[in-house]
């Protein structure tokens, strides 16, 4: 699934790609995608003849900004978006097209289907599900120490699970989140309200420069993820605990273990993360 260095690549593309192209119609051939409205041609009226600003990020969500409407959208697993003249061949599992007034489009493509797309008024996006409830943006000057050690103390559950949950911090996921842990040297069974100051501290430094490594690689390709022009992010050969279960640790070579936690495949090295 993207995570946040993958989604600001897709973003990023997206904006050189599209922004400042009219949509003449849009095209929704498989409706689940379209979460709001309720009613495809609703969704389809509505963005007829509005034209697309620019392209924004919150945590895993683009928001494509139009004049007068924020289309809100989410990859989930293999969601990606395309352009494309629009004479060219249709990919199969393509389900929703953008039609632009200069002859190209923007398709969406979403093989496992579990992509969505909201549709709101300018500032209704921060009101309403998805975007209502999500915690701060990792690459922010609001993400502090204080006010993530503060908001890690609240939860009552294991660290893992916790920064997986986007209501206190955005944008990582069970990829950056191996690689944080890691990093910061905690057991992905710790309880998150149980870490030390210094401990937060670390974690949270991990975080941000994960992030911002992985950000600066163009993001990691893994399994089927290329960004908005089909080209495959880098970060994916700096991992150094997701999708090593079984090969040596980088500072102990105590070979890396795989468990489950919260239904996730967790990577950790069981001597540099000790779990009390
Ligand atoms: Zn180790």
């Amino acid at each position: 699934m993207p995570e946040l260095p993958e989604v600001e690549t897709v973003k990023r593309t997206l904006n050189a790609l599209v922004a400042g192209k009219k949509i003449e119609g849009v095209t929704v051939s498989l409706g689940r995608i379209i979460q709001r409205p309720a009613d495809i041609d609703q969704f389809c009226d509505a963005l007829k003849g509005h034209t697309i600003q620019r392209v924004e990020r919150r945590g895993k969500f683009l928001r494509i900004l139009l004049d007068d409407l924020v289309l809100v959208s989410h990859l989930r697993m293999e969601g990606r978006y395309g352009v494309f003249a629009s004479g060219e061949p249709v990919e199969k599992h393509t389900h929703v097209i953008f039609h632009f007034d200069d002859g190209t489009e923007l398709r969406y493509k979403d093989v496992r289907q579990f992509g969505t797309m909201h549709l709101f008024k300018p500032d209704e996006e921060w009101t309403l599900p998805p975007l209502h409830k999500l915690g701060v943006e990792p690459l922010s000057g609001d993400f502090t120490v204080e006010r993530f050690a503060a908001a890690m103390r609240k939860r009552r559950s294991f660290i893992k699970p916790v920064l997986l949950n986007q209501h206190v911090v955005v944008g990582i996921g069970n990829i950056y989140v191996d690689e944080a842990l890691f990093r910061s040297g905690i057991h992905p069974l710790r309880p998150a309200d149980h870490l030390s100051d210094e401990e937060y501290a670390r974690l949270h430094a991990a975080i941000v420069a994960t992030l911002q490594e992985a950000v600066e690689a163009g993001g990691s390709s893994i399994k089927s993820y290329v960004n908005g022009q089909g080209e495959m992010g880098m970060f994916q050969h700096q991992l150094q605990m997701y999708g090593r279960e079984g090969q040596p640790c980088i500072h102990c070579g105590t070979l890396i273990e795989k468990t489950v936690v919260g239904g996730r495949g967790t990577h950790y090295c069981p001597l540099c993360q000790q779990q009390s």
